[in-house]
């Protein structure tokens, strides 16, 4: 069946096709070739995701996407370095550079980005993160709480002073939780709360995405993608910023020598695709969660038209062209 779609939105994307857009060697022709190549899968609209990291390697990063000016990127989004320090919640990003939440650091680092953060993810529990979260919502940026092991009443405290969002929900937080009382149930259960889902099959499994979507009230999930460089390419050896992760032939992105995740090898094409296959919800509702609803959160508009190939069989669908403005 061919479709028209409205064009994707992406708020969660750390590079593509070779490209890791938290390299500060990174070149603006890379740049651009990766974000062609994302805009190929039918993704027109994207925030290029920069994580933990020092603050003048954040600053390059962010210099080149920004002085690009390409108009498929509508903003930033900075993936820590104000998140848990503790093994599992912190997933990939690197120990050394996890630091408490500051206004000042945050300042310096929106200031070299020329004010395009956009949206942060952080967690609540890090010293500091409350004033910020209250500080940045103040000023219209989106707040997400992520890479946390924060408890149920820090959840809640966080959302009064102006999270909005859960980053991959499910992941980045401890791989052993008690059963009640724990930061995922508490996210799932804020109906304010939009949660953003990595849909690859290894991040979390089928079960959990059919529940998450069918939980959350509609239009509060997002498919995000998490991709990294090795998005788009051959099973290998990458870098994510300074860590060393594979690719493996299943699809698999972890830290090198670690049982962790590190981002995605996923396209939103693919992302929608197992969408509907783990929900069972139909193929609008699931393209709605990868266009307009991370655009309504945002406060942007989706741009151009995405003419592609739904096979229901197979739940697959396939982008045949991209176009418009
Ligand atoms: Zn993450």
């Amino acid at each position: 069946m061919r479709l028209e779609l409205p064009g994707f939105v992406d708020i969660q994307v750390n590079g593509f096709a070779g490209v890791d857009f938290n390299d500060p060697e990174s070149s603006a022709e890379e740049i651009t070739r990766a974000i062609d190549a994302i805009h190929a899968t039918g993704v027109t609209r994207l925030l290029p995701t920069l994580v933990t990291g020092p603050l003048e390697r954040f600053a390059r990063c962010a210099r080149t996407l920004i002085d690009l000016n390409l108009p498929g990127v509508a903003g930033l989004h900075m993936e820590g370095p104000y998140i848990s320090s503790l093994d599992g919640p912190r997933g990939a990003h690197p120990r050394a550079h996890v630091a408490p939440a500051s206004l000042d650091d945050f300042a310096r680092r929106q200031e070299a980005a020329d004010g395009r953060i956009v949206l942060v993810t952080l967690a609540p529990e890090v010293p500091g993160a409350l004033d910020l979260i209250e500080h940045l919502a103040g000023g219209g940026i989106r707040v997400a709480i992520g890479h946390s092991d924060a408890t149920p009443a820090l959840v809640r405290d966080a959302v009064a002073a102006g999270a909005t969002l859960s980053t991959h929900l499910g992941n980045g937080c401890a791989a052993m939780l008690p059963r009640h009382q724990n930061v995922i149930w508490e996210q799932l259960a804020t109906d304010g709360m939009w949660a953003s889902v990595i849909a690859d099959g290894h991040h979390l499994p089928p079960s959990m995405v059919k529940v998450f979507a069918r939980a959350k009230p509609a239009h509060r999930t997002i498919l995000v993608t998490d991709a990294i460089a090795a998005a788009g390419c051959p099973p290998g050896p990458y870098r994510l910023g300074e860590i060393d992760i594979d690719l493996a032939p299943d699809g698999r992105v972890s830290l090198r020598g670690t049982p962790f995740l590190a981002g995605s090898a996923l396209s939103m094409p693919e992302a929608i695709g197992n969408t509907v296959r783990f929900t069972g919800q139909e193929l609008n509702r699931v393209v709605a969660m990868a266009s307009s609803i991370p655009a309504d959160y945002l406060g942007i508009a989706t741009s151009s038209t995405v003419t592609a190939e739904w096979r229901e069989e197979e739940s697959t669908l396939r982008v045949l062209e991209v176009s418009g403005g």
